[in-house]
């Protein structure tokens, strides 16, 4: 839906100018605020009827509460609770994030007011608002609840009561966990200068790794803990997608304490069906095993623009017009395994191993052909029809699935051998 059909939306539920709700809607969309969780703000803020009043709200069990509930009284437990900065209207507003538990199940909740939670709190929350999220019900904690601490904790599951405190291990998060706990190696850090919402700040990105995996992460407030071959104890992270994987996100809000112990870091991908790996929406460091359908166009022997390095069509950027294109080599494969297809990419330095030639040899094969296309047809006739295993991140846009690979090997196994091998598993 357009911005402005929910402006029109909530200005109708409201009772309130329509132009006056969009601009609201739109500065909050602006920062991020995800915009069913800007709209349910603005209810709050205009003083929506429906939730607030309309008496006592019912005590629920936690499996209980669906997203048709307006508001509940519910007593749980504190799996996590981590604080997190977004700005609204200008400024800058802390919350604080989590999961609550009882014997029942568990449900996200989102606390507007510091309420002074912590992990392992045991926490009644009368008339708590409840949202709906991605299908899922969610708890809202605002000025119109009620909270207050038990004496008397809740027996929780086993597997349940493990996750207070958010402990996780790296290959177990996703995009939209909130207020985790992970002990890891510093892979690879680099510190950078960007462009902030308030001006040049300095952040830290690189991979941090564990037994089960790696991840990509961002330190907002770079802590002198994070540092290259370090292991670290990091809690109250928040993991958010950024260029299609998850990634995560240390802020000044979470804590980095230096760890004596060594972490080794996983040497093996995870290794999925390409069918399954595309609809987890995308995946750091990832196996995957397929034939190659096709070398697409755009492959090969390319030009990227000078400026902004992206490929350029006959010496034309889309953003800085004519330019002096620079040589480079690459290849977009359609990878495929029968569960799904994806577009494998491989940098300079793997498609110099498919062509079997360096950069000078390609120019030199488009010179003598007076047609650059001949490195892509050479690069075709190597590798289309056979399998490949390939490792590397996937990410998952409007326009398909993509594959930046990190290694390409043609696949030793003998597929009829891995097919016998499947039926005795499917027989045993
Ligand atoms: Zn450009």
């Amino acid at each position: 839906m357009e911005l402005d059909n929910h402006a029109e939306d909530l200005a109708s539920d409201l009772g309130i100018d329509k132009e006056e709700v969009k601009a609201d809607l739109q500065n909050l969309v602006e920062y991020s605020v995800p915009v069913d969780e800007a709209k349910q703000s603005l209810r709050r803020k205009y003083g929506d009827g429906s939730s607030g009043g309309g008496g006592t709200p019912s005590s629920k069990e936690i499996d209980e509460i669906t997203p048709d509930d307006g508001n509940v009284t519910v007593t749980g437990v504190v799996l996590t609770a981590g604080k997190r900065s977004i700005r609204y209207q200008g400024d800058d507003h802390v919350i604080v994030e989590g999961r609550l538990a009882d014997e029942t199940g568990a449900i996200d909740y989102t606390a507007w007011e510091d309420f002074g939670l912590s992990a392992g709190d045991t926490i009644t929350a009368g008339n708590a608002g409840v949202r709906e999220w991605d299908g899922e019900p969610e708890l809202n904690l605002g000025e119109s609840t009620s909270l207050s601490f038990e004496e008397d904790s809740i027996d929780l599951p086993a597997d349940v009561a493990d996750k207070i405190g958010g402990e996780s291990q790296l290959a177990d998060l996703q995009t939209g966990d909130r207020a985790v706990t992970v002990d890891v190696t510093v892979v690879e850090c680099e510190r950078r200068t960007i462009d902030g919402r308030d001006g040049e700040t300095e952040i830290l990105s690189g991979v941090f790794g564990d037994e089960s995996g790696r991840l990509p992460f961002t330190n907002w407030d770079p802590a002198p803990e994070i540092e290259d071959g370090g292991t670290v104890r990091i809690e109250n992270a928040y993991v958010q997608e950024f260029r299609g994987v998850p990634e995560v996100n240390v802020s000044e809000f979470s804590t980095v304490t230096a760890l004596e112990r060594d972490i080794d870091v996983g040497a093996d991908a995870t290794t999925m069906a390409v069918g399954e790996a595309v609809r987890t929406g995308g995946v750091y460091d990832v196996e995957v095993d397929g034939n190659v359908l096709a070398v697409r166009e755009g492959s090969g022997l390319i030009q990227r623009c000078p400026e902004c390095y992206r490929v350029i069509q006959k010496g034309q950027c889309r953003t800085h017009g004519d330019v002096d294109g620079i040589d480079d080599l690459r290849v977009k494969a359609i990878l495929d395994d029968g569960t799904g297809t994806v577009t494998v990419v491989l940098d300079d330095e793997l498609t110099q191993d498919v062509y079997g030639g360096t950069l000078e040899e390609a120019l030199e094969q488009a010179r003598e052909a007076m047609d650059q296309e001949v490195v892509a047809d050479t690069i075709r006739e190597r590798i289309v029809g056979r399998e490949y295993r390939v490792r590397g991140h996937l990410s998952v846009d409007e326009y398909g699935a993509n594959l930046d690979a990190e290694s390409f090997e043609e696949s030793d196994d003998d597929p009829e051998a891995r097919a016998t091998a499947f039926l005795e598993e499917v027989n045993a």
